[in-house]
């Protein structure tokens, strides 16, 4: 079988390495090295070169190397007759619970707000609360928009620490004693009842978009956002008019509509903004390799493996 690496974006020579290093009946091309196009069967992509794909006449699939699959179906050239797998790998899902999990006991301990004290040489024991009062993880609510592969193990890792977890998703899920809610009033009612947000959405037409003035407005006054979703997702200059007003007090982001971020762009220098440079979670070479020969693999049996994009649901 022959494959194809493309990659602008991962870096193409550590998952070429460990692609060879397994014992397949493959031949392996990392693009921009393609011989004869009509040869391809699989391609492995994150941030594939537009138009690529749509010249690869014999593809049989296309894999990718990340959870999301913006990255390619918003080249209007990708060929849609093609199935799409996104990445499910157990290091991407750890990586996230890690993440998640810091990101959030840092907003429950106010950590950022302790930093900026400290830059301003300020004891102050009172931060999080009158001296006594202070909330433990039971006091609480954290909010889950998403409740697949990330969402779901996010949701369980911070149950499993004592926070309590909503949850949204399109269909009604339930699982794990976390308060799962769908649809309009679902996601009022976790926007409403939250102290954090943490936001593991897909990018669809549906979810463009989705955390504007009206959901922060729905927010908990003073609670706080973690965006590892998309930057798609958040309406930029709601979310910092938010924070200016005090209606939220903290947000982690670590995607953006442009990433890079610019250098002039605002979330650089906002005191209520922690940036991270689209690291939330990485997937990882040696248990993605995996994945993709276990699913390749189901595919040359004729099956289907998981991870199949739907594009009527569009994720
Ligand atoms: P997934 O398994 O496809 O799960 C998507 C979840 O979102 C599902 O629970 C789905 O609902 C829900 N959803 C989709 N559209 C919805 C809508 N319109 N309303 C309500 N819920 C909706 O995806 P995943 O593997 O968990 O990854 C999710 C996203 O995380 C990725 O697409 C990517 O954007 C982001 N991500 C970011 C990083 C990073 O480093 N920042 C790393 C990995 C992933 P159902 O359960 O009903 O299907």
């Amino acid at each position: 079988m022959t494959l194809l690496l493309a990659s602008l974006a991962d870096s193409a020579d550590v998952w070429a390495a460990e692609l060879r290093s397994r014992d397949l009946p493959q031949t392996l091309h990392v693009w921009p090295d393609v011989p004869d196009p009509s040869t391809i069967e699989y391609a492995i992509v994150a941030k594939p070169p537009a138009g690529l794909l749509a010249e690869l006449p014999n593809l049989k699939a296309i894999l990718s190397l990340w959870a999301g699959v913006d990255h390619i179906t918003h080249d209007a050239t990708w060929p849609r007759h093609v199935p799409l797998y996104r990445m499910i790998e157990p290091g991407l899902t750890k990586g996230m619970i890690e993440f998640v999990l810091s990101q959030v006991l840092n907003l429950h301990l106010m950590n950022y707000d302790f930093l900026e004290r400290q830059q301003a040489r300020e004891w102050d024991n009172q931060v999080r609360g009158v001296y006594g009062t202070e909330p433990l993880i039971e006091d609480r609510t954290v909010g889950v928009l998403g409740l697949g592969e990330m969402g779901r193990n996010v949701a369980l890792a911070l149950a499993s620490n004592g926070f309590n977890v909503m949850g949204w998703s399109r269909s009604q899920r339930a699982f794990g004693g976390i308060d799962c809610r769908s649809g309009q009033e679902g996601f009022n009612a976790v926007l409403a009842e939250s102290d954090i947000v943490v936001n593991l959405l897909p990018l669809t037409p549906e979810t463009e978009d989705i955390l504007n003035a009206g959901a922060f407005a729905q927010m908990k006054p003073g609670s706080m956002l973690v965006n590892a979703g998309r930057g798609q997702h958040v309406v930029d200059q709601d979310l910092i008019a938010a924070l200016d007003a005090g209606q939220l007090s903290r947000a982690v982001l670590d995607v953006y509509r442009q990433e890079p971020l610019p250098s002039d762009d605002p979330f650089w220098a906002h005191p209520k903004v922690t940036v991270y440079p689209h690291i939330a979670s990485i997937t990882r070479a040696r248990t993605g390799v995996t994945s993709l020969v276990e699913r390749i693999a189901i595919l040359e049996e004729g099956g289907v493996p998981e991870g199949l994009y739907d594009p009527d649901r569009g994720y």
